[in-house]
């Protein structure tokens, strides 16, 4: 096995990180992991720092983050992802210069954040694909069901956010962290953790918090134009979700669609669905939420799941949806129609949790 082959199990699940103990936030790392992320970095002069297809604010919050320390110690960083980012992210520093390609494929380095599968990165995966497979990655995410798509893995799936995780890195590898860098970071935290409100919040990842804000960030930057500036027609898309639900398992199981006749109702974009499934689990009883959509393409369906213990979204989209996440937050892919797909995986979880 040469050190290139991405193939060989040189990733920690965990990140060997002991969140347990008392450890400073510069000795989380596993330092021999870290020193195997480093030495892929030091050599490197073009980086191209790429975040999943579907963006949310901690793949791109980290993209952009990362981005600003190491353009501090000299690298040239691209950020690019398959899809444009959600129009409540454009306050983000640095956010104007994503791309979606990797135009010339000329890059020493590709460091792939938030996902750990190259199929997650869409469109640049399919436009890329003999390069990335080819190239160095590093690869750090915080997904249980991530395998690893790097040279090099850091997968912690104990950090709430890869915008953690990378807290960790820039603290234990004493990289400079600038204001800018540290909002990007701060958003990645706020949204993976809906402002601190999810149970994948720690102790950590307050103390990761505080690092930023430190360094300058204000929390109100971030909140302000992704929970208080709602647009109307995103409202009026959420009450069309909501008003169009269905139970099964006496309110325990709940679950909605949209497709592209819901977005020309509201007036809504597809942007403005982000975390629909989250509104849906937060309605009294519920313990599994599913939102289902259809844009575009009627035999492609998306779903997003939310679930409380012992539920396992990440398991279950997985196994039955060609995808994957966290244990609480996970999503996937069917390439069926949104009523064929609606009825697959309800009916899987009825089985679950009904019987
Ligand atoms: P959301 O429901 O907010 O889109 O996603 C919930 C979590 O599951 C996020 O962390 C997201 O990255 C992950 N996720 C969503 N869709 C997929 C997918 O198709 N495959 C994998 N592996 N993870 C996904
Ligand atoms: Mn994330």
């Amino acid at each position: 096995m040469n050190s290139f082959d991405k193939t060989s199990k040189n990733n920690i699940r965990g990140g060997g990180i002991d969140i347990t103990t008392n450890k400073a936030l510069n000795q989380q790392l596993d330092p021999a992991l870290l020193r195997q992320a480093l030495a892929l970095i030091q050599p490197a002069q073009r980086i191209a720092v790429i975040a999943h297809e579907h963006p949310d604010g901690d793949c791109l919050g980290s993209a952009l983050g990362l981005a600003h320390i190491l353009g501090q110690v000299g690298k040239t960083c691209v950020i690019a992802c398959a899809d444009p980012a959600p129009g409540n992210l454009a306050f983000m520093p640095g956010i104007d210069k994503l791309q979606h390609t990797l135009d010339n494929e000329d890059y020493d380095l590709v460091i792939a954040l938030d996902a750990g599968e190259l199929s997650r990165f869409g469109s640049l995966y399919q436009k890329h694909q003999a390069f990335l497979e080819r190239v160095p990655i590093l690869n750090i995410d915080h997904h249980l069901s991530s395998s690893g798509c790097g040279n090099v893995n850091i997968i912690d799936p104990i950090s709430a956010a890869t915008a953690e995780l990378l807290v960790l890195f820039q603290q234990q590898a004493k990289l400079p962290l600038n204001k800018d860098a540290a909002l990007c970071l701060l958003t990645g935290i706020i949204t993976d953790t809906s402002s601190f409100q999810f149970t994948n919040t720690t102790a950590r990842t307050l103390e990761a918090s505080a690092v930023l804000l430190r360094a300058g960030a204000v929390p109100e930057t971030v909140v302000q134009p992704i929970y208080r500036t709602r647009p109307l027609a995103q409202m009026r898309f959420q009450s069309l979700v909501i008003s169009n639900a269905q139970t099964s398992c006496n309110g325990r199981l709940i679950w909605s669609q949209a497709t592209d006749a819901t977005l020309a109702i509201a007036g809504a974009t597809p942007d403005m669905d982000d975390n629909f499934s989250g509104l849906l689990r937060d309605i009294e009883g519920v313990e599994v939420a599913v939102f289902f959509k259809s844009y575009g393409d009627p035999n492609i369906t998306r779903l997003s799941m939310r679930s409380a213990a012992p539920y396992n979204a990440a398991e279950i989209c997985q196994r039955i949806a060609n995808g994957g996440g966290h244990a609480r937050a996970a999503g996937g892919t069917l390439h069926l129609p949104i009523d064929a797909a609606t009825k697959l995986v309800i009916t899987e979880l009825e089985r679950i949790m009904c019987t």
